[in-house]
């Protein structure tokens, strides 16, 4: 049996495992490959990472978790976790179950898109969901916001910061009368028809169709997602989720069963940053440190 068994080698568990494994507490890290930032080309926003590729950011975590015996990486998806008799039994898909003292969960967000025919061609390319993330390179240009989203209004208000040049697109969904005033006193048209399709090269977004053939000239934009846990293992558990959707957690990742941690963005949704999820596992590795000692002492 081992001390700990993260599941997801995103920052969230990479900052984790090397908290841990510094911590001389024998860590198991899990990973399917399958993180949501895939899509994109560059990651910023984290200082001395900024304009990393998430796939070589990933790499460069592992490289560094490689010099601590403590800490083993597993390319492996896994399908359960059960408790029992307070030790956690994961079972990957190969068949094998590992045992551990304490488990974290850092399995991260799924999104799910508008639906827009071939949105997925754009999506990482020139349509970003996060302006914190991508807005810089954005800035200035003539930029669509697709959101069937209610919030999409908050998302039009944000970027305004970055571009004045916006129109809001809602796929289909009535805006409120209000909204409508708003974005006429604001000067951003907004189109309620659903969209017909996206036009562009490699990805790159030249214009947005509407079904009367109108083209809308953009050259990049942000959509509104709907974001789920990309696991099920805090539901299986019996975990508490708060109104977000989120893994309810303590300051330092403990959630509502003993000994089962969760951090990053499967732990509070938003604002989803890498620094913040790295931030994040860092405290949820700290936490069981502080448990274990606790514990080792009763
Ligand atoms: C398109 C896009 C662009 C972004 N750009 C930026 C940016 O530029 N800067 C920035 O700061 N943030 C950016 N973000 C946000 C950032 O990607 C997230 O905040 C961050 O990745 C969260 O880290 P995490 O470790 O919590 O989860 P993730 O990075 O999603 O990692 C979770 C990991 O868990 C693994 N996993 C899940 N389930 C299982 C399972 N059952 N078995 C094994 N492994 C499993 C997944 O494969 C994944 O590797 C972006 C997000 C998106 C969607």
């Amino acid at each position: 049996m081992v001390d700990v068994i993260i599941i997801g080698a995103g920052p969230a568990g990479l900052n984790a495992a090397l908290v841990l494994g510094r911590s001389r507490k024998s860590t198991i890290i899990f990973d399917d490959d399958r993180p949501r930032n895939a899509v994109t080309q560059e990651s910023h926003g984290f200082i001395t990472r900024d304009g990393t590729s998430p796939k070589e950011f990933r790499q460069l975590g592992r490289q560094e978790l490689k010099q601590y015996p403590t800490i083993t990486i597993k390319n492996e998806h896994i399908q359960s976790v059960q408790k029992m008799d307070n030790v956690f039994h994961v079972t990957s898909v190969t068949g094998v179950t590992y045992r551990s003292k304490k488990v974290i969960l850092a399995t991260g967000l799924k999104d799910v898109l508008p639906s827009v025919p071939k949105i997925q061609e754009y999506y990482g390319r020139s349509l970003f969901v996060c302006p914190f993330c991508d807005g810089w390179e954005l800035r200035d240009q003539p930029l669509a916001i697709i959101s069937e989203e209610p919030s999409s209004t908050h998302m039009v208000q944000m970027l305004f910061n970055w571009s004045r040049d916006l129109a809001l697109f809602t796929n289909g969904r009535p805006l409120k009368p209000e909204l409508k005033e708003e974005m006429q006193r604001k000067g951003i048209p907004f189109y309620e028809q659903i969209i017909s399709e996206l036009k562009g090269i490699h990805g790159q977004l030249e214009a947005v169709i509407l079904p009367d053939g109108t083209a809308v000239k953009r050259s990049g934009g942000f959509i509104g997602v709907q974001q789920k846990q990309a696991s099920d293992f805090a539901q299986q558990l019996g975990c508490q989720m708060n109104e977000m959707g989120a893994i309810q957690t303590d300051d330092f990742g403990r959630t509502t069963i003993s000994g089962l941690f969760a951090c990053g963005d499967t732990s509070y949704i938003a604002p989803s940053q890498l620094i913040i999820a790295a931030a994040d596992g860092s405290k949820a590795a700290i936490g069981i440190v502080a448990d274990m000692l606790v514990e080792s002492d009763s």
